[in-house]
């Protein structure tokens, strides 16, 4: 079947706003008890992901198949909340509920028929990711933490106990639940590789709920909550070309798990690291960078204050401008990471300096994963 009026009925629909996840939502409640359970007490994130990824694969109605990588990440972040079969299936009840409810006389049978085979082939492939992932691995992990160290203020540097293996990639990271708030579901990026130990190194900035909870209120012997990794900013050591790693305060995980996988391979590329701070406490883990590159002759390292002027600690200003001093980087792929805004600018300066999108991988650190940040690994 061709989906031709799909689109322009979700457009429609959503310009109700977020009356539309509301209803959606509460129309699934009713019907599925123990449902609302799997959610934090604040649905406001979880009404916008759910628009977002229904509007993500609405557009790609006439092809799930490209999208289905995607699809399966996001069924196998929906089993560490425990959904099953049957959840999709009432599911797809609502939703049509919901576009019926507020689409007004545009509705009629061919639409609504339209949005019933939609709807079947997107949970048929949900299902399918979700059984597959069923057969490779836990549907989450929980982790004891054995260290934590409280860096600066509001920075902390988190070591893990995995209770079983918990394979990822360097550059990864994994959504976290902790205790004080139940079904808050937020990412944090492993600053490891896989270690045969089953230990994990999480860097925090505290920012909000959950980030405050670990970094002030957690303590050595606690039990996190651990979902299944994704990410796309991870190595890619075939290219021939050097590297240029760039981090924005806790955005350093990430860089120092691809760090770190470098120093594995058999013969390391030229790698310049820089790291980009507000004030010195920012640069909370540079030390372990001035030891490896004390060790490593292919690494160097650098970094930036943007709001203090310290020249015998790093360079002055953002990292982006930092790095924009040093001419052009031709020979080199760039790993990006830390705050949305850090990684926008840093990306601009980066295609002004010639990069072309597929020499740049970036992760975000917003609240929100956006369809594009999903991976299967
Ligand atoms: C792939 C990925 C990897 C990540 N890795 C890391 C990592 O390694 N380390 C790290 O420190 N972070 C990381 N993050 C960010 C992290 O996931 C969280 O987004 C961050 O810790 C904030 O979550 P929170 O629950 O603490 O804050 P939230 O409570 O979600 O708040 C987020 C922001 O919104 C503001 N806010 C909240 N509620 C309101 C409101 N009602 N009105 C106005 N403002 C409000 C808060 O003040 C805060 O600034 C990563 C993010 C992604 C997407």
């Amino acid at each position: 079947m061709s989906f031709t009026r799909l689109r322009d009925n979700f457009e429609l629909v959503s310009k109700y706003g977020d009356s539309v996840p509301l209803y959606l939502f509460s129309d699934l409640f009713l019907h599925v008890p123990g449902y609302r359970e799997m959610f934090s007490v604040n649905m406001r994130n979880q009404r916008d992901r759910l628009m977002e990824a229904l509007g993500f694969a609405v557009e790609h109605a006439n092809g799930l198949q490209e999208i289905t990588p995607y699809l399966h990440q996001l069924a196998r972040s929906h089993r560490k909340l425990g959904v099953q079969d049957e959840h999709y299936m009432k599911w797809c009840a609502s939703v049509v509920n919901t576009m019926r409810r507020f689409s007004g006389n545009v509705w009629d049978e061919g639409l609504e028929r339209e949005w019933r085979e939609f709807l079947f082939g997107l949970t048929k492939v949900l299902v399918d990711g979700a059984r597959q992932d069923a057969l490779k691995r836990p549907a989450q992990w929980t982790a004891e933490v054995i260290n934590h160290d409280r860096r600066a203020v509001d920075t902390a540097v988190l070591r893990l106990l995995v209770d079983t293996p918990f394979p990822y990639v360097p550059g990864q990271s994994a959504p976290v639940e902790v205790s004080r708030w139940p079904n808050l579901w937020r990412y944090y990026s492993m600053a490891n590789i896989p270690r045969q130990d089953n230990t994990i190194e999480f860097h925090v900035k505290a920012d909000g709920a959950v980030s405050a909870a670990l970094v002030r209120e957690i303590q050595e012997g606690d039990i996190i909550r651990l979902g299944a990794p994704i990410g796309t900013l991870t190595l890619n050591p075939d290219t021939g070309r050097n590297i240029l790693l760039i981090a924005g305060g806790t955005g350093f995980a990430p860089i120092k798990a691809i760090l770190e996988h470098v120093t594995r391979l058999p013969v390391p590329p030229w790698v310049s690291v820089f790291v980009g701070a507000r004030e010195p406490d920012g640069l909370y883990d540079f030390d372990i960078l001035r030891t490896w590159a004390a060790k490593y002759s292919w690494l160097s390292v650098g970094a930036a204050l943007s709001d203090v002027h310290k020249p015998e600690l790093a360079a002055s200003g953002t990292v982006s401008e930092v790095i924009a001093g040093y001419g052009r980087w031709d020979a080199y792929d760039a790993y990006v990471c830390g705050p949305p805004a850090m990684v926008d600018s840093t990306v601009e300066i980066l295609r002004g300096n010639g990069f072309s999108d597929n020499r740049i991988r970036l992760e975000r650190f917003a609240s929100k994963v956006t369809p594009s940040q999903r991976f299967v690994s």
